[in-house]
């Protein structure tokens, strides 16, 4: 009795391997081409992600350090969990009057899910998705970024 009980275990144990093993041996020999183990970071400088991965929010500014932000915080009401803060401020105009501008764009990367709602919410095309993703840091505070850079300016032309 207590033979036959043991042999069956044993039995149990062996076919649960070889039915892994079959899987295993099955992708072994029809893994897709898409399907491939990457050897990061060794191949940091030649990585590129899917299209669609998406790693942080940036605002892309021009050669002349302008941006497309009019900090009209569609964004920042877009945003289901409080990752962007836009504060803005008064700029005077030429024709004596004051105009809404971006003083800062607070972004937080630590809460942002990647969800690209603040992204399809611009009407201005000031803000994308980046690739970036080795956003490792020891002390959280570091991941609170200001994405209009320091002196930058909105394009001529973006209301
Ligand atoms: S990607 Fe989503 S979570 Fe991140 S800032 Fe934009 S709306 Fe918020
Ligand atoms: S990034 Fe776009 S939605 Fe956000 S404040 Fe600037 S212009 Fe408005």
């Amino acid at each position: 009795m207590f033979l036959t009980e043991y042999f069956r275990t044993v039995y149990k144990g062996v076919r649960s391997l070889l039915t892994g093993m079959k899987t295993t041996g099955y992708y072994f020999t029809h893994a897709r081409k898409e399907i491939k183990t990457e050897e990061y970071p060794d191949n940091r400088a030649t990585l590129t992600m899917f299209d669609r991965f998406k790693g942080e929010v940036v605002m892309p500014h021009d050669e002349n350090n302008e941006h497309r932000c009019t900090g009209c915080q569609a964004c920042e009401i877009a945003c289901p969990n409080g990752t962007i803060k836009i504060i803005t401020k008064q700029e005077p105009q030429p024709d004596g009057k004051k105009k809404k501008a971006i003083d800062t764009f607070v972004y937080h990367l630590e809460l942002c899910t990647m969800c690209n709602l603040c992204v399809v919410a611009c009407p201005s095309d000031a803000i994308k998705m980046a690739q970036t993703f080795e956003h490792s840091v020891y002390d959280k505070k570091q991941l609170k970024k200001v994405l209009n850079k320091p002196g930058s300016k909105i394009m001529e032309g973006v209301e």
